[in-house]
């Protein structure tokens, strides 16, 4: 008898045949004469039946909720059954009995994100486990493609990336260390050895506010290469975001449909992408809020808003240098804009932030200075200028945030296994 996953069966390719299935029950109804089964394993769900007159009717009836077992029985067509397919239970063996599993559909949201380490058997969680899978070894076949190597940053860091503020300090022995924020400066150290560089690794941001697109911990895939510019940078994000879309949209299609997700979306992404100023996108906004001038920070509503005139991603380019990390390059004839491009999507606001970075030394120095951080704390990424210094380009993209855009998904917290939040850590 052949051991199959439950995938194959729904695919038809066992129809009529002997098989046997180790996975766990789903749902469970007995009736008279017959007990009605959901089976499932890591590739799908299936129908089972038990008959009264089966030898296995009475291990079959002591089966709970969520037990795991091997199944022995003949696939069939069917149409009533969902998914087409069900399986006629010749044999039953328990492998694990559950106790009374505690997640139902009665149960709250807030119950089921406590009982996080069982909700991640749902299937909404397998599918969007799948497609966060597929997403990164899409992003990885663009990157090698286009002839970056992969490296591994450090997450235990000396001096901050970002601002100060969203920055976790942690015990080190006797030392204060940081948790990283983005992995670009250990990027920049990169480049002067293998130029094209990237990573995928998480990064670390202490984001007391609760909102929908931010966790504490997130996977930041991140790109770096030398002898670039700003429209080298957006080329190579649209080349990205496209492959990722078109890859997801051909092999994702079944996760997308159980999941209700609009996968025409990803079909419609084609570079190149639409590309306003940050002059210009504040320009739209006025008249939707007034506040906005030249040198405010976009925030998550201004973003959404900025979203809906364009249906789909599209870049804001050049924003004002103070409110830009020090990093940031300016233009030499206008050092008040700096050369900074976020991608933005529908619903969701920005999903990638990325730009040209200063490579004068003195011009560094000037910015770490204007930002009150001492120069002596970044000795090596200056060294990065003094010998021989070269115009480079990078970007972060979040993980998360393209995937929940990607599935439609309301909360940033179900496009990871694990989130980690303000009030959210265990397991
Ligand atoms: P925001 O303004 O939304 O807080 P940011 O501009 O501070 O984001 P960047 O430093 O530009 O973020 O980080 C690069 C990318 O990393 C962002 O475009 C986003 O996709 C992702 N990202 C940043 N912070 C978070 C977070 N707390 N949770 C999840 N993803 C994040
Ligand atoms: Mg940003």
């Amino acid at each position: 008898m052949a051991l199959v996953k439950i995938n194959e069966i729904l695919a038809g390719r066992h129809t009529d045949q002997k098989v046997s299935v180790r996975g766990w029950v789903y749902r469970k109804r007995e009736g008279k004469e017959l007990i009605f089964m959901v089976v499932r394993d890591s590739t799908g769900v299936i129908q089972c039946t038990i008959k009264k007159a089966n030898p296995s009717w009475s291990e079959a009836q002591k089966l709970t909720i969520e037990s795991s077992l091997m199944l022995e029985g003949t696939a069939k067509e069917d149409t009533r059954a969902p998914g087409g397919f069900e399986i006629g239970a010749e044999a039953v063996t328990i492998i694990g009995l559950a106790e009374n599993f505690p997640i139902s559909k009665d149960k709250s949201e807030e119950f089921i994100r406590d009982m996080r380490h069982l909700w991640l058997r749902s299937r909404k969680m397998n599918l969007v486990m799948k497609v966060r899978a597929e997403t990164l070894e899409a992003a990885r076949e663009y990157f090698k493609r286009q002839k970056y190597t992969e490296v591994s940053p450090p997450m235990f860091i000396s001096a901050a990336v970002e601002g100060g503020s969203t920055l976790f300090g942690l015990k080190y022995f006797d030392q204060e260390l940081y948790l990283t924020q983005s992995s670009q400066l250990y990027l920049e150290i990169l480049i002067y050895s293998l130029e094209n560089v990237y990573c995928i690794a998480p990064s670390f941001r202490a984001e007391k506010s609760r909102t929908i697109r931010h966790l504490t911990e997130y996977w930041h895939m991140e790109g770096e290469w030398p002898f670039a510019d700003m429209n080298d940078l957006m080329k190579f994000e649209e080349g990205l975001m496209t492959h990722v879309c078109h890859t997801i949209a051909e092999k994702c299609q079944a996760e997308f449909k159980e999941l209700g997700a609009d996968i025409e979306k990803l079909k419609a992404v084609t570079a190149p992408f639409p590309k306003i100023t940050y002059k210009e996108a504040i320009d739209r906004l006025k008249p939707k809020n007034p506040a906005l001038n030249w040198g405010s920070d976009l925030g998550y509503e201004d973003e959404k808003v900025l979203a809906e005139d364009f249906g789909k991603p599209f870049f804001v380019y050049d924003y004002p240098t103070e409110i830009k990390a020090f990093y940031c390059k300016t233009y030499a004839d206008h050092p008040e804009v700096a050369m900074s491009v976020d991608m933005m999507v529908p619903r969701i606001g920005e999903i990638s932030t990325g730009g040209a970075r200063e490579e004068n030394k003195d011009h560094l120095i000037e910015r770490m200075k204007a930002q009150g951080l001492k120069p002596e704390d970044y000795e090596w990424y200056l060294d990065l200028r003094r010998f021989g210094t070269v115009p480079h380009v990078g970007f972060g993209m979040g993980l998360e945030r393209l995937l929940i855009w990607m599935l439609d998904l309301e909360n940033i917290i179900d496009a990871i296994p694990f989130p980690r939040t303000t009030r959210r850590f265990y397991p």
